[in-house]
């Protein structure tokens, strides 16, 4: 069951959970907190024992918090005892994409003690990589065209996780350049169809040594590196692109969905996803 606060459900979500094997998605959308119990009592009072884990309940939606608020009221107010089915959040592939750019730079380099800048991180796959890569002993700073949307997003990343990651604001070339001096992973995360960081700007930096971007539509977020860039080495740093990210990314995605059908008490939010990324092989 897809529940969705969007009046438009994600059809990504519904293909992808067709994919990971699914023989039927019922999706709702427009989803509002008050309309939880009903739904989620039909899923948790229709089967019994074992047979509970033949339904799941996978959340979607732009919104990162609206989806985190609903994911707390049905694990936390509707399930109870043993009434509860498995359940998964990914608010705008915010998750699995952020797991999985996380996941390809760390096989790529040791991230611990290093420090990363998230370009346009304010947005669900920002905020979830910032905290990520904080997670990892790394020095995150997360930038914005705005301090103040930047430092509501670090905030936020300070009330869920407990984590410290220094907001920066981006106007121009020389505080973009200030963000890049004695950096080592820049991941770019802004918005589908802007270049955030241009070529000439990180390819004879002495100290990056990972870029990745996670934005597929051209002009990507990073100049002069392929969406197609799985680990290629260009100017002696490794790149990812987005569809580099993006294998990875589906794959994951896949696997959670499939996950949520071997037992009927699994819950997926960014730590479990995470952690069922670090376990997937290569990809
Ligand atoms: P988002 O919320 O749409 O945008 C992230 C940030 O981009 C915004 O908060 C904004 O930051 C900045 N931004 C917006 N318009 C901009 C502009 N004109 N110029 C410069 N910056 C701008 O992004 P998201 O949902 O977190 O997703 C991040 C990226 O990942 C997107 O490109 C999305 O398409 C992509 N994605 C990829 C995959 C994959 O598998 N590869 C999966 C999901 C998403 P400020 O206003 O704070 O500057």
């Amino acid at each position: 069951m897809q529940l969705d606060h969007d009046r438009q459900v994600s059809s990504f979500d519904i293909f992808t959970a067709y994919d990971a094997g699914a023989d039927q998605v019922l999706s709702f959308g427009g989803v509002e907190l008050d309309d939880l119990t009903k739904l989620v009592h039909g899923a948790i009072f229709t089967r019994r024992g074992e047979d509970l884990k033949n339904s799941a309940i996978f959340i979607s939606g732009t919104s990162v918090s609206t989806a985190e608020a609903m994911l707390k009221m049905i694990c936390e107010q509707i399930f109870f005892g043993d009434r509860r089915v498995s359940i998964m959040a990914d608010p705008n592939g915010s998750n699995t994409t952020a797991a999985a750019a996380v996941i390809k730079i760390k096989r790529a380099v040791t991230l611990q003690n290093k420090r990363s800048v998230i370009l346009a991180g304010t947005g669900p796959v920002g905020i979830r990589a910032a905290a990520l890569l904080a997670r990892e002993n790394n020095q995150v700073i997360l930038t914005s065209r705005r301090l103040d949307k930047a430092q509501s997003a670090c905030k936020a990343i300070k009330d869920r996780f407990n984590l410290d990651v220094q907001p920066m604001e981006i106007t121009g070339e020389s505080t973009l350049k200030q963000a890049l001096d004695g950096t080592h992973i820049v991941l770019a995360v802004g918005a589908a169809g802007y270049e955030l960081l241009p070529e000439d700007l990180w390819v004879n930096n002495p100290t990056i040594e990972v870029v990745a971007d996670t934005n597929a539509v051209p002009p990507f977020g990073i100049g002069g590196i392929e969406s197609i860039d799985d680990g290629a080495v260009r100017h002696q740093k490794i790149v990812f692109g987005a569809l580099g990210i993006g294998n990875l990314k589906n794959a994951l995605h896949r696997s959670c969905v499939a996950r949520l059908f071997e037992r009927h008490d699994l819950v997926l939010d960014i730590e479990e996803i995470y952690q069922l990324g670090n376990s997937l092989q290569y990809i």
